[in-house]
Protein backbone atom coordinates (compact mmCIF):
# COMPACT_ATOMS: atom_id res chain seq x y z
CA UNK A 1 0.00 0.00 0.00
CA UNK A 2 1.21 3.48 -0.58
CA UNK A 3 1.52 5.26 2.25
CA UNK A 4 3.13 8.28 1.72
CA UNK A 5 4.58 10.34 -1.49
CA UNK A 6 7.51 12.70 -0.97
CA UNK A 7 9.87 14.90 -3.32
CA UNK A 8 13.14 13.70 -1.45
CA UNK A 9 13.71 10.68 0.72
CA UNK A 10 16.66 10.36 2.61
CA UNK A 11 17.96 6.90 4.20
CA UNK A 12 19.98 6.37 6.56
CA UNK A 13 20.81 9.18 10.04
CA UNK A 14 24.55 9.65 10.42
CA UNK A 15 26.19 13.11 9.48
CA UNK A 16 25.58 12.49 5.67
CA UNK A 17 21.81 11.92 6.26
CA UNK A 18 21.26 14.63 8.30
CA UNK A 19 23.24 17.07 6.46
CA UNK A 20 21.39 16.12 3.25
CA UNK A 21 18.51 17.03 5.08
CA UNK A 22 19.27 20.61 6.41
CA UNK A 23 19.84 21.30 3.20
CA UNK A 24 17.10 19.90 1.00
CA UNK A 25 14.64 20.96 3.97
CA UNK A 26 16.02 24.58 3.51
CA UNK A 27 15.17 24.45 -0.20
CA UNK A 28 11.88 23.62 0.64
CA UNK A 29 11.80 19.88 -0.53
CA UNK A 30 10.26 18.63 2.95
CA UNK A 31 12.67 15.97 3.12
CA UNK A 32 11.66 12.69 4.88
CA UNK A 33 14.20 10.57 6.98
CA UNK A 34 13.97 6.94 7.76
CA UNK A 35 16.72 6.75 10.26
CA UNK A 36 17.16 3.14 10.24
CA UNK A 37 18.03 0.78 13.12
CA UNK A 38 20.85 2.55 14.76
CA UNK A 39 19.75 5.94 14.71
CA UNK A 40 22.35 8.53 14.60
CA UNK A 41 25.00 6.12 12.85
CA UNK A 42 28.45 5.05 13.69
CA UNK A 43 29.11 8.34 15.69
CA UNK A 44 26.91 7.39 18.54
CA UNK A 45 29.12 4.35 19.08
CA UNK A 46 32.13 6.84 19.25
CA UNK A 47 33.15 9.23 22.43
CA UNK A 48 34.71 12.36 21.84
CA UNK A 49 35.12 13.70 18.14
CA UNK A 50 37.70 15.64 18.23
CA UNK A 51 38.49 16.29 14.61
CA UNK A 52 35.00 18.12 13.45
CA UNK A 53 35.62 21.27 12.44
CA UNK A 54 34.07 24.36 14.70
CA UNK A 55 34.08 22.74 18.11
CA UNK A 56 37.72 23.22 19.83
CA UNK A 57 36.95 21.11 22.37
CA UNK A 58 35.31 18.33 20.56
CA UNK A 59 32.21 16.93 21.06
CA UNK A 60 30.93 13.88 22.46
CA UNK A 61 29.42 11.64 19.25
CA UNK A 62 26.05 11.07 20.57
CA UNK A 63 25.26 14.73 21.54
CA UNK A 64 26.51 15.57 18.07
CA UNK A 65 23.74 13.27 16.01
CA UNK A 66 21.24 14.89 18.36
CA UNK A 67 22.22 18.21 17.14
CA UNK A 68 22.07 17.21 13.92
CA UNK A 69 18.85 15.64 14.11
CA UNK A 70 17.11 18.92 15.89
CA UNK A 71 18.72 21.25 13.09
CA UNK A 72 17.43 18.98 10.48
CA UNK A 73 14.34 19.36 12.27
CA UNK A 74 14.10 23.20 12.61
CA UNK A 75 14.00 23.24 9.10
CA UNK A 76 10.75 20.61 8.36
CA UNK A 77 12.64 17.58 8.14
CA UNK A 78 10.07 14.72 8.70
CA UNK A 79 12.22 12.35 10.89
CA UNK A 80 10.66 8.18 10.97
CA UNK A 81 11.78 5.68 13.12
CA UNK A 82 11.62 3.09 10.35
CA UNK A 83 13.39 0.82 8.59
CA UNK A 84 14.14 0.63 4.97
CA UNK A 85 13.72 -3.35 3.67
CA UNK A 86 13.85 -2.84 0.13
CA UNK A 87 13.06 -0.59 -2.89
CA UNK A 88 12.36 -0.88 -6.08
CA UNK A 89 14.21 1.41 -8.75
CA UNK A 90 13.32 0.18 -11.55
CA UNK A 91 10.66 2.68 -12.16
CA UNK A 92 9.22 5.87 -11.48
CA UNK A 93 8.63 7.37 -9.17
CA UNK A 94 10.90 5.22 -6.72
CA UNK A 95 10.00 3.01 -4.06
CA UNK A 96 11.08 2.46 -1.06
CA UNK A 97 9.51 -0.28 1.62
CA UNK A 98 9.45 0.44 5.31
CA UNK A 99 9.27 -2.38 7.76
CA UNK A 100 8.08 -4.86 5.13
CA UNK A 101 4.79 -3.21 4.77
CA UNK A 102 4.51 0.50 3.91
CA UNK A 103 5.83 1.57 0.26
CA UNK A 104 7.22 5.52 -0.06
CA UNK A 105 6.99 6.65 -3.57
CA UNK A 106 10.09 9.04 -4.53
CA UNK A 107 10.60 11.86 -6.77
CA UNK A 108 14.18 11.27 -5.12
CA UNK A 109 16.25 9.15 -3.13
CA UNK A 110 19.53 10.07 -1.14
CA UNK A 111 20.97 7.04 -0.06
CA UNK A 112 23.21 7.26 3.45
CA UNK A 113 23.01 3.88 4.94
CA UNK A 114 26.64 4.13 6.11
CA UNK A 115 28.49 0.75 6.98
CA UNK A 116 28.83 -1.52 9.65
CA UNK A 117 31.42 -3.14 11.44
CA UNK A 118 33.39 -6.25 10.56
CA UNK A 119 33.42 -9.30 12.42
CA UNK A 120 36.24 -12.18 12.05
CA UNK A 121 33.84 -14.84 10.98
CA UNK A 122 35.15 -17.31 14.17
CA UNK A 123 32.36 -19.45 15.37
CA UNK A 124 33.15 -18.66 19.08
CA UNK A 125 32.55 -14.87 17.98
CA UNK A 126 28.99 -15.58 17.55
CA UNK A 127 28.88 -18.34 20.69
CA UNK A 128 29.78 -14.83 22.72
CA UNK A 129 28.09 -12.41 21.13
CA UNK A 130 26.84 -9.82 24.04
CA UNK A 131 28.62 -12.18 26.67
CA UNK A 132 31.73 -10.85 26.25
CA UNK A 133 32.29 -9.97 22.27
CA UNK A 134 31.58 -6.44 21.30
CA UNK A 135 32.31 -4.51 18.09
CA UNK A 136 31.77 -1.00 20.13
CA UNK A 137 34.00 -0.25 23.22
CA UNK A 138 32.23 3.04 23.50
CA UNK A 139 28.63 1.41 24.17
CA UNK A 140 30.26 -1.97 26.36
CA UNK A 141 33.33 -0.70 27.81
CA UNK A 142 31.20 0.11 31.26
CA UNK A 143 30.01 -3.60 31.66
CA UNK A 144 33.99 -4.07 31.79
CA UNK A 145 35.12 -1.81 34.39
CA UNK A 146 37.98 -3.18 36.10
CA UNK A 147 38.41 -6.62 33.60
CA UNK A 148 40.90 -7.74 31.40
CA UNK A 149 39.94 -7.06 28.08
CA UNK A 150 41.44 -7.55 24.07
CA UNK A 151 41.08 -5.51 21.13
CA UNK A 152 41.72 -6.66 17.75
CA UNK A 153 42.76 -4.44 15.03
CA UNK A 154 45.38 -2.10 14.11
CA UNK A 155 43.51 1.23 12.79
CA UNK A 156 42.11 4.12 14.30
CA UNK A 157 39.18 2.73 15.36
CA UNK A 158 41.52 0.23 17.18
CA UNK A 159 43.69 2.89 18.86
CA UNK A 160 41.03 4.62 19.71
CA UNK A 161 38.81 1.66 21.02
CA UNK A 162 41.64 0.22 23.07
CA UNK A 163 42.59 3.71 24.72
CA UNK A 164 39.44 4.17 25.58
CA UNK A 165 39.36 0.87 27.41
CA UNK A 166 42.68 1.71 28.83
CA UNK A 167 41.01 4.02 31.43
CA UNK A 168 38.79 1.64 32.27
CA UNK A 169 40.11 -2.08 32.14
CA UNK A 170 42.89 -3.07 34.26
CA UNK A 171 44.38 -3.89 31.05
CA UNK A 172 43.95 -4.03 27.24
CA UNK A 173 45.85 -6.50 25.06
CA UNK A 174 45.94 -4.97 21.53
CA UNK A 175 45.77 -7.44 18.92
CA UNK A 176 47.80 -6.80 15.77
CA UNK A 177 48.30 -9.20 12.83
CA UNK A 178 51.08 -7.46 11.32
CA UNK A 179 54.30 -5.81 12.61
CA UNK A 180 53.10 -2.44 12.39
CA UNK A 181 49.10 -0.40 12.59
CA UNK A 182 47.93 1.30 10.27
CA UNK A 183 46.23 4.01 12.50
CA UNK A 184 47.85 7.53 12.44
CA UNK A 185 51.03 8.22 14.20
CA UNK A 186 49.42 10.67 16.93
CA UNK A 187 46.44 7.82 17.56
CA UNK A 188 49.56 5.54 17.89
CA UNK A 189 51.38 7.26 19.73
CA UNK A 190 48.76 7.46 22.53
CA UNK A 191 48.58 3.54 22.71
CA UNK A 192 51.96 3.26 22.68
CA UNK A 193 52.03 5.58 25.94
CA UNK A 194 49.43 3.69 27.77
CA UNK A 195 51.36 2.03 30.27
CA UNK A 196 48.27 -1.06 30.35
CA UNK A 197 47.87 -1.24 26.86
CA UNK A 198 50.03 -4.24 25.42
CA UNK A 199 50.26 -5.19 21.69
CA UNK A 200 50.28 -8.59 20.37
CA UNK A 201 52.26 -7.74 17.16
CA UNK A 202 51.95 -11.03 14.19
CA UNK A 203 49.78 -12.11 16.46
CA UNK A 204 45.74 -13.49 15.41
CA UNK A 205 42.90 -14.48 16.85
CA UNK A 206 42.46 -18.51 17.17
CA UNK A 207 39.61 -18.80 19.29
CA UNK A 208 37.46 -16.44 21.93
CA UNK A 209 37.26 -18.98 24.81
CA UNK A 210 34.32 -18.88 27.32
CA UNK A 211 31.71 -20.44 29.40
CA UNK A 212 27.98 -20.13 30.38
CA UNK A 213 28.94 -16.52 32.05
CA UNK A 214 30.54 -15.72 29.15
CA UNK A 215 33.72 -15.01 27.89
CA UNK A 216 37.05 -16.12 29.48
CA UNK A 217 40.19 -15.69 27.68
CA UNK A 218 41.43 -16.04 23.89
CA UNK A 219 43.70 -17.87 22.42
CA UNK A 220 45.94 -15.79 19.97
CA UNK A 221 48.70 -17.72 17.07
CA UNK A 222 51.57 -15.97 16.19
CA UNK A 223 51.18 -16.21 12.59
CA UNK A 224 55.31 -16.01 12.04
CA UNK A 225 55.80 -18.67 14.57
CA UNK A 226 52.70 -20.39 15.05
CA UNK A 227 53.17 -20.17 18.48
CA UNK A 228 49.48 -19.86 20.59
CA UNK A 229 49.04 -18.88 24.11
CA UNK A 230 46.21 -17.37 25.87
CA UNK A 231 45.44 -14.54 27.53
CA UNK A 232 42.63 -14.10 30.14
CA UNK A 233 40.15 -11.74 29.31
CA UNK A 234 36.41 -11.05 29.93
CA UNK A 235 35.79 -8.85 26.47
CA UNK A 236 36.70 -8.90 23.29
CA UNK A 237 36.09 -5.91 21.11
CA UNK A 238 36.37 -5.80 17.30
CA UNK A 239 37.63 -2.98 15.78
CA UNK A 240 38.95 -4.59 11.85
CA UNK A 241 36.48 -1.88 9.91
CA UNK A 242 33.48 -1.83 8.25
CA UNK A 243 31.03 -3.08 5.16
CA UNK A 244 28.79 -0.86 3.50
CA UNK A 245 24.98 -1.36 4.49
CA UNK A 246 24.21 -2.00 0.52
CA UNK A 247 22.27 -5.28 0.71
CA UNK A 248 18.93 -4.14 -0.15
CA UNK A 249 20.07 -2.14 -2.87
CA UNK A 250 21.16 -5.35 -4.82
CA UNK A 251 20.66 -6.03 -8.12
CA UNK A 252 19.21 -2.13 -8.00
CA UNK A 253 22.33 0.11 -8.02
CA UNK A 254 25.64 -0.32 -9.54
CA UNK A 255 28.35 -1.34 -6.60
CA UNK A 256 32.04 -2.47 -6.19
CA UNK A 257 33.65 -5.84 -5.51
CA UNK A 258 33.47 -4.12 -1.47
CA UNK A 259 29.62 -3.58 -1.97
CA UNK A 260 30.25 -0.10 -1.84
CA UNK A 261 27.61 2.45 -4.10
CA UNK A 262 29.34 3.72 -7.46
CA UNK A 263 28.40 7.14 -7.59
CA UNK A 264 29.30 9.45 -11.07
CA UNK A 265 32.61 11.02 -9.98
CA UNK A 266 32.68 14.39 -8.38
CA UNK A 267 28.87 13.86 -7.85
CA UNK A 268 26.13 11.95 -5.84
CA UNK A 269 24.73 10.39 -8.56
CA UNK A 270 24.40 6.88 -8.59
CA UNK A 271 23.60 4.63 -12.05
CA UNK A 272 20.00 5.25 -11.55
CA UNK A 273 17.86 8.84 -12.17
CA UNK A 274 17.25 10.36 -9.01
CA UNK A 275 19.07 8.28 -7.10
CA UNK A 276 22.22 9.60 -5.27
CA UNK A 277 24.48 8.05 -2.86
CA UNK A 278 25.88 9.81 0.42
CA UNK A 279 28.64 9.45 2.78
CA UNK A 280 30.10 5.84 4.02
CA UNK A 281 27.73 3.83 2.15
CA UNK A 282 29.86 5.23 -1.26
CA UNK A 283 33.04 6.49 0.68
CA UNK A 284 35.70 3.52 1.29
CA UNK A 285 38.60 5.92 1.50
CA UNK A 286 37.68 8.80 3.62
CA UNK A 287 35.27 7.69 5.89
CA UNK A 288 35.40 10.69 8.08
CA UNK A 289 32.38 12.86 10.10
CA UNK A 290 32.82 15.69 8.38
CA UNK A 291 33.19 14.27 4.53
CA UNK A 292 30.46 12.40 5.22
CA UNK A 293 28.35 15.44 6.15
CA UNK A 294 30.03 17.19 2.99
CA UNK A 295 28.67 14.77 0.46
CA UNK A 296 25.36 14.69 2.31
CA UNK A 297 25.54 18.14 1.21
CA UNK A 298 26.24 17.12 -2.03
CA UNK A 299 23.44 14.94 -2.52
CA UNK A 300 20.59 17.24 -1.32
CA UNK A 301 22.17 20.04 -4.10
CA UNK A 302 22.03 17.18 -6.66
CA UNK A 303 18.95 16.27 -6.06
CA UNK A 304 17.43 19.71 -5.85
CA UNK A 305 18.80 20.05 -9.44
CA UNK A 306 17.82 16.85 -10.39
CA UNK A 307 14.10 17.55 -9.26
CA UNK A 308 14.16 21.21 -10.73
CA UNK A 309 15.08 19.73 -14.00
CA UNK A 310 12.56 17.20 -13.93
CA UNK A 311 9.77 19.99 -12.96
CA UNK A 312 10.97 21.79 -16.27
CA UNK A 313 10.28 18.32 -18.28
CA UNK A 314 7.22 18.19 -17.03
CA UNK A 315 6.30 21.99 -18.10
CA UNK A 316 7.19 21.61 -21.29
P1 LIG B 1 40.57 0.43 8.92
O1 LIG B 1 40.07 -0.25 7.69
O2 LIG B 1 41.35 1.67 8.81
O3 LIG B 1 41.47 -0.61 9.72
C1 LIG B 1 41.07 -1.92 9.94
C2 LIG B 1 42.18 -2.59 10.73
O4 LIG B 1 41.74 -3.90 11.08
C3 LIG B 1 43.47 -2.73 9.93
O5 LIG B 1 44.56 -2.40 10.72
C4 LIG B 1 43.48 -4.20 9.54
O6 LIG B 1 44.76 -4.75 9.52
C5 LIG B 1 42.72 -4.83 10.68
N1 LIG B 1 42.02 -6.05 10.24
C6 LIG B 1 41.13 -6.19 9.23
N2 LIG B 1 40.69 -7.45 9.14
C7 LIG B 1 41.31 -8.13 10.13
C8 LIG B 1 41.28 -9.47 10.55
N3 LIG B 1 40.50 -10.36 9.95
N4 LIG B 1 42.05 -9.81 11.60
C9 LIG B 1 42.84 -8.92 12.22
N5 LIG B 1 42.91 -7.62 11.87
C10 LIG B 1 42.17 -7.24 10.83
O7 LIG B 1 39.29 0.60 9.84
P2 LIG B 1 39.03 1.58 11.07
O8 LIG B 1 37.68 1.19 11.52
O9 LIG B 1 40.11 1.55 12.05
O10 LIG B 1 38.99 3.03 10.43
C11 LIG B 1 38.11 3.32 9.36
C12 LIG B 1 38.26 4.79 8.97
O11 LIG B 1 37.76 5.64 9.99
C13 LIG B 1 39.71 5.21 8.76
O12 LIG B 1 39.77 6.11 7.68
C14 LIG B 1 40.07 5.90 10.04
O13 LIG B 1 41.08 6.87 9.88
C15 LIG B 1 38.76 6.53 10.45
N6 LIG B 1 38.65 6.68 11.92
C16 LIG B 1 38.99 7.88 12.47
C17 LIG B 1 38.90 8.08 13.83
C18 LIG B 1 39.26 9.41 14.39
O14 LIG B 1 39.91 10.18 13.69
N7 LIG B 1 38.86 9.73 15.61
C19 LIG B 1 38.45 7.01 14.73
C20 LIG B 1 38.14 5.79 14.05
C21 LIG B 1 38.24 5.64 12.70
P3 LIG B 1 45.84 -4.38 8.39
O15 LIG B 1 46.38 -3.04 8.78
O16 LIG B 1 46.83 -5.48 8.52
O17 LIG B 1 45.11 -4.39 7.09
Amino acid sequence: MIMEKVKVLIIGSGPAGYTAAIYAARAGLSPVLFTGGQPGGQLTTTNDVENFPGYPDGINGPQMMMDLQKQAERFGTKVNFGLVTSVNFSSYPLQVTIDEKDVVEAESVIIATGASAKYLGIPSEEKYANKGVSACAVCDGYFYRGKEVAVVGAGDSAAEESTYLSKLCTKVHLIVRRDEMRASKIMQQRVLNTPNIEIHWNTETDEILGDDKGVNGVRLVNNKTGAKKVVPVQGFFLAIGHKPNTDIFKGQLEMDDAGYLKVVPGSTRTNVEGVFAVGDVSDKVYRQAITAAGSGCMGALDAEKFLAAKEMELAH
